[in-house]
C-alpha cells in the first residue's frame, strides 16, 4: 500500500476531471491521470465514473502495470493501460488526458489531412500530429479500445516525444509535465481541431511554422496558470489550489 496522495495534488486532480468535463474534453467518457511524484512507477487516477463527478474518495493508485493498488478495487477504466504505458516510456510526462471529443475524429480518420496548428494557442503541437493506427497492432476486428499493455506500449511509441496522438477512429491523448500542462493541451487541441476544420472549409490552411509553433508553445507554458484560475473557477472551493493572486485580500488592503 502506497502513502494517500499529498491533498494537493489530489485536488488538482480532481478539478481536472472537472475542467475537461465542463470544456468539452472529456464526457461520460475519457479520463485524466496523474504520475506519482514520490514513485514514479505508480499513478493516480479516477475509479471508473464520468469525469464531471469525480470525487477525492475516487481517485486510486496504479501500478507501473495499471493494476489498481487497492484491496477490494472497485471497476476501473478499462483503457487505464494508455496511461500507465505512457509513463512507463516517457519518464518527463507527469500527467496523461484521453479524450474522444468529436472535432478531433475527422483528423485521425482522414490520414491526406494531418492535425497542424492553424493558430498560436495550439503551438505545442509543433507540426503534424502521430495518428495510432490500432489495426497494425490488434487487426481488422478490435473494439478499438486500448485494453492491455500491448496496445498500451503501442500508442505510447506511436506517441514518442511529442504531445499528442492521435487514435484513428477513437480520440486523442494528450500529455504534459503537469497536470495543468496536459488540461491546457487537451482543451487547445479541441480548439485547433474546430478552427482547422474551419479553415480547411474556406481554402488551404496557412499553418505556424514550426519555429513560430514552438515559440508561441514556449510564451503559452508561462500563462497556464492564468487559464486554471478561469477554468477552476466555481469547482468546490475546499478542492481548488488557487494561486495566490486569487486569494482574498486581507482587510485592511480591501480599503
Ligand atoms: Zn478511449
Amino acid at each position: 500500500m502506497i502513502p494517500p496522495l499529498p491533498k494537493e495534488e489530489l485536488a488538482e486532480l480532481v478539478t481536472a476531471n472537472h475542467i475537461l468535463s465542463r470544456l468539452g474534453v472529456v464526457d461520460a467518457f475519457g479520463h485524466v491521470s496523474l504520475r506519482d511524484p514520490r514513485h514514479a512507477h505508480h499513478f493516480w487516477m479516477s475509479r471508473r465514473v464520468a469525469p464531471g463527478l469525480v470525487g477525492p474518495e475516487d481517485v486510486l493508485p496504479f501500478d507501473g502495470d495499471s493494476n489498481p493498488l487497492v484491496a477490494d478495487p472497485p471497476p476501473v477504466y478499462a483503457e487505464r493501460f494508455i496511461h500507465g504505458e505512457i509513463y512507463r516510456r516517457s519518464p518527463a510526462v507527469m500527467s496523461v488526458v484521453h479524450s474522444h471529443a468529436p472535432p478531433i475524429i475527422p483528423f485521425g480518420a482522414v490520414p491526406s489531412v494531418p492535425l497542424r496548428p492553424v493558430f498560436h494557442m495550439a503551438g505545442f503541437l509543433i507540426t503534424n500530429v502521430p495518428v495510432f493506427e490500432i489495426r497494425d497492432h490488434a487487426g481488422t476486428a478490435s473494439d478499438m479500445l486500448v485494453r492491455d499493455r500491448k496496445l498500451g506500449a503501442a500508442l505510447a511509441d506511436t506517441l514518442g516525444d511529442m504531445p499528442v496522438v492521435l487514435m484513428r477512429g477513437h480520440g486523442a491523448t494528450i500529455v504534459g509535465c503537469s497536470v495543468r500542462q496536459a488540461v491546457f493541451r487537451a482543451v487547445y487541441t479541441i480548439s485547433n481541431a474546430t478552427l482547422q476544420s474551419e479553415a480547411l472549409r474556406l481554402g488551404p490552411p496557412n499553418y505556424l511554422t514550426p519555429e513560430e509553433a514552438r515559440n508561441a508553445g514556449a510564451g503559452n507554458d508561462k500563462h497556464i496558470d492564468r487559464a486554471w484560475a478561469l477554468w477552476a473557477c466555481g469547482d468546490n472551493e475546499s478542492l481548488v489550489a488557487k494561486p495566490s493572486s486569487h486569494k482574498k485580500l486581507p482587510r485592511s488592503a480591501k480599503q
